[in-house]
């Protein structure tokens, strides 16, 4: 902070935040978000360092780590965050629907939210303003605009339309089961993904304390045209869901079961696509998905958002001006979140790999995984 008789630059000014970034989830509460103390993702630690680790902890989904799997289920790799001083967990994985709850529960009661109130354009006056125009209608002005509207962002379309979403090459069939008496194994202990060796790749987590979430996905030169939940017709799900049998076919349990308890009205379609991440300037700040979306297959944009809203913050109250808490803030979020998207395409190309691919993956997996466990075995005796 600067320091008592200086004013802060950003004193008096007024700030709008478009999008209330990951805590706004309305339809999109049907899956979990893993949230991981590896780096690049450290999540966790930003939960931590917010004071709100404990609760999120204590609402989490059964399982405490990501296991890569063969097709039949077996462990190929378990994926555990390093151990964090004086927490149970170092990765979690919990219910949008929760993470949101909570978030909004432990919003500074100095803090407006307007619900239902998207930001439908904006526009970088000379003066250094930004003039917005709302969805009811009404207009607005602020000094600084940070833009967290999601990967489809509106305003990096109306103000940046250069960054746009690439296509990642994977298309993903998705759903959630109704809830279930007991999660049927492994989902009971861990979540993950499972490489079948045929080009797919499939997901199975607990989306929620009681519902499991399964996405089938496969490699292809084109998109799909996207179904969100809801959109489809009773014949198209039917079509759907016979599809998802037939390309999980080499796979064993659960994912029998997951099929025949879902939901019918959450099944989905979606292209996997992400965002090359761009520097910010002038008086709108893009993070989150809006500066760098990633696919789910990065297992990470939700770590990194919650990282960039904290550290976004930090920048903009420790920095001597606009212009250095904006580099410093870049310089933080753009290496990580680059590292995130090229891991994510490395773990496309491996979920998705066929023939000798898949027999180099699969052996490389198994030999690293006797590495570690028989290392870790020897530290710990
Ligand atoms: C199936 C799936 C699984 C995933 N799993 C994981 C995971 O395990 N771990 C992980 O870290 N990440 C995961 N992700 C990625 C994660 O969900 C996103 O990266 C994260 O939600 C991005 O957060 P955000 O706040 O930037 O954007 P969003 O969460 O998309 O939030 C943006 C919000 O802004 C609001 N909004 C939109 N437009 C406007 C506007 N014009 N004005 C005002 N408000 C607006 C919307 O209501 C929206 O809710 C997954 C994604 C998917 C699809």
């Amino acid at each position: 902070m600067n320091s008592n008789d200086e004013q802060h630059f950003l004193s008096g000014k007024r700030i709008v935040i478009a999008g209330a970034g990951i805590g706004d989830a309305i339809g999109r509460e049907g899956y979990s978000l893993s949230l991981r103390g590896d780096p690049p993702s450290e999540g966790i630690q930003t939960l931590q360092k917010l004071g709100i680790l404990q609760e999120m902890i204590d609402e989490s989904n059964p399982g405490s780590y990501f296991t890569l799997f063969n097709y039949d289920f077996s462990s190929l790799m378990e994926m555990r965050s390093p151990p964090i001083e004086g927490l149970s967990q170092s990765s979690i994985g919990i219910s949008r629907s929760k993470l949101r709850e909570i978030l909004l529960k432990n919003v500074h009661s100095s803090i407006s939210i307007n619900w239902n109130c998207a930001v439908t354009s904006a526009d970088e006056l000379d003066n250094g303003q930004v003039s917005i125009n709302l969805s009811n209608g009404s207009k607005d002005q602020c000094d600084l605009l940070i833009v967290a509207d999601g990967s489809n962002s509106i305003i990096r379309k109306c103000l940046r339309p250069e960054h746009v979403l690439n296509f990642a090459g994977a298309v993903c069939i998705t759903a959630r089961t109704h809830a279930l008496d007991q999660f049927p194994a492994p989902l009971d202990k861990t979540w993950g993904g499972a490489i079948g060796g045929d080009g797919h790749f499939l997901f199975v987590a607990p989306s929620d304390r009681t519902s499991a979430f399964w996405s089938v996905s496969y490699l292809t030169d084109k998109l799909r045209p996207a179904k969100p939940a809801g959109t489809m017709m009773e014949q198209e799900i039917d079509e759907v869901l016979d599809e998802a049998k037939q390309r999980t076919k080499v796979f064993t349990e659960p994912i029998g079961t997951l099929i025949k308890e879902t939901l019918r009205s959450s099944v989905a379609i979606f292209n996997a696509k992400d965002l090359v991440p761009f520097r910010n300037h002038g008086s709108v700040i893009f993070i989150g998905d809006a500066q760098h979306a990633m696919s789910p297959f990065a297992g990470n944009g939700a770590n990194m958002s919650i990282m960039d809203g904290y550290q976004l913050a930090d920048q903009l109250v420790h920095s001597k001006d606009l212009n250095t808490a904006i580099r410093s803030y870049d310089d933080l979020t753009i290496p990580r979140s680059t590292t995130a998207i090229n891991i994510s395409h490395r773990s496309i190309a491996m979920g998705h790999s066929q023939g000798i691919w898949n027999y180099m993956y699969v052996g490389i997996l198994k030999v690293m995984s006797w590495y570690f466990g028989y290392t870790s075995k020897k530290i710990h005796n």
